[in-house]
């Protein structure tokens, strides 16, 4: 199965051209907004626990931060590149202005088999990585928070290590933090809940409900996993789920808190014996509702766009579909809900606790959901109103009304000098 094929850059640049050229952007703002403004590669040194010393890459990219410091995920995974860094600092940047969020767009990575390292390990890593990042990172200036490969105990290193250089303790610099050194209810489901509010938001357009729709995952990890478990939790079956080791269909519905199980003991749900095994590629044609795919970027293509069968697409990955698919799913009548707005939910209630640190208070889970579902619900009606009135599918959409915001308070803030 090939995975990333084609390059997470050129995708995201070609997603910003299409926009850019629909808004007709002035050349000065176009050659800004195409490229990251900032970017920072590392190697740094780890004791292993045998004694010896290993070294790993590690980057930290800030696309944008016109709008606000910069935000978004770090990401451990052995074959990221710095172009997947760039690419997925310009979707934050993006991401940000979808949902009206006063932040720019960054990304981090170390290229590292996080399943590889011991906890001791995994930690040293972490904590030398944030050293190296130092220069960068900081509460009103880059934020991290958790992304492929990454959690909340690696929040805590991060949050951890920056405090010891400061002297003090600075909740505000990470998000995805455990709930008892700062972070906030609901963050940990965020993403999958955020997906869910505009997959019912969806569904609701299209007249079809998601009590009994049939739900295909790529990726059951954190945002996979939940997604699967709140659908199911809204009447809907999970037909399919997958992690990288593969994946498992069953057409009448799998029970999932079984699968979850599995997956606990055995490390994958590709073993899961009451299922039919299928590949990656195979579960993303499956008949099903509704695909979410939740994995890795480049996975549905001009290759496979004109076999996929779903009727709605959630994109709870960053750059799932490429330029070329979108065109195709658009002219079979496949209603794409993009990244930039599927999976916002996230890096919105990574906000709500930034603010909630900064401002030592705390809120309930209730008030946190409540919130989430009130900016979910909001900009998915306002790109679905831009699709509408441009004749333009959803991405391009939320791309018009993203690249505007971000393009316009550059134009007002000025060139300095
Ligand atoms: P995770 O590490 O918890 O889960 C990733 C899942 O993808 C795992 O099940 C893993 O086995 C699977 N996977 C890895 N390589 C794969 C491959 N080649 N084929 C199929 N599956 C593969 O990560 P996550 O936080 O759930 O992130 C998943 C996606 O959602 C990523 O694209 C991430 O950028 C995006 N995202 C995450 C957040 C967040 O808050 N964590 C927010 C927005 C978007």
């Amino acid at each position: 199965m090939a995975f990333e094929q084609e390059s997470a850059l050129a995708n995201a640049q070609k997603q910003f051209d299409i926009a850019a050229d629909k808004l007709q952007l002035d050349p000065g703002l176009r050659r800004i907004l195409r490229v990251p403004q900032r970017e920072l590669t590392v190697t740094f040194p780890v004791k292993m626990d045998d004694g010896r010393i290993e070294t790993f890459v590690g980057h930290r990219v800030h696309h944008n931060i016109t709008r606000g410091p910069a935000k978004g995920g770090i990401r451990y995974h052995p074959g990221v590149t710095l172009d997947d860094v760039r690419a997925l600092s310009m979707w934050m940047t993006w991401k940000c202005a979808t949902v009206s969020i006063p932040y720019g767009g960054a990304k981090g990575a170390v290229v590292v088999d996080p399943r590889a390292l011991s906890p001791g390990e995994l930690e040293r890593l972490t904590r030398r990585y944030t050293s190296e990042i130092s220069i960068l990172i900081g509460p009103d200036r880059d934020i991290p928070a958790p992304d492929i490969g990454t959690n909340a105990q690696i929040m805590a290193w991060i949050m951890d290590t920056y405090s010891m250089h400061s002297g003090h303790t600075v909740p505000a610099v990470v998000t995805g933090k455990p709930i008892n050194i700062g972070g906030s209810y609901g963050r940990q489901e965020a993403t999958a809940r955020g997906l869910s509010y505009v997959l019912r938001e969806a569904a609701e357009v299209l007249s079809f409900p998601i009590a009994g729709a049939r739900i295909a995952v790529q990726g059951f990890g954190n945002v996979g996993g939940t997604c699967a478990r709140l659908l199911e939790e809204m009447g809907a079956t999970i037909v399919a789920v997958s992690d990288s080791k593969g994946g498992i269909y069953r057409r009448s519905g799998l029970p999932l808190a079984a699968v979850a199980e599995h997956k606990a003991r055995s490390g994958t749900v590709a073993d899961f014996p009451e299922a039919d095994r299928v590949t990656n590629a195979e579960l993303l044609e499956l008949p099903c509702d509704i695909l979410v795919p939740a994995a890795l970027h480049t996975q549905i293509t001009a290759r496979n766009a004109d076999r996929i069968r779903a009727r709605i697409i959630g994109e709870a990955a960053n750059g799932p579909t490429t330029p070329e698919a979108d065109s195709i799913l658009y002219d079979r009548g496949i209603f794409v809900i993009p990244d930039i707005l599927a999976g916002a939910g996230g890096v919105t209630v990574s906000y709500f606790e930034w603010v909630q640190g900064l401002q030592e208070f705390f809120w309930t889970e209730r008030e946190v959901n409540a919130q989430l579902e009130r900016v979910m619900a909001s900009a998915f009606q306002q790109v679905l109103r831009t699709a509408h009135e441009q004749r333009v599918h959803m991405r391009t959409a939320a791309y018009l009304l993203a690249v505007s915001k971000v393009a316009e308070s550059t134009r007002i803030r000025g060139i300095y000098p």
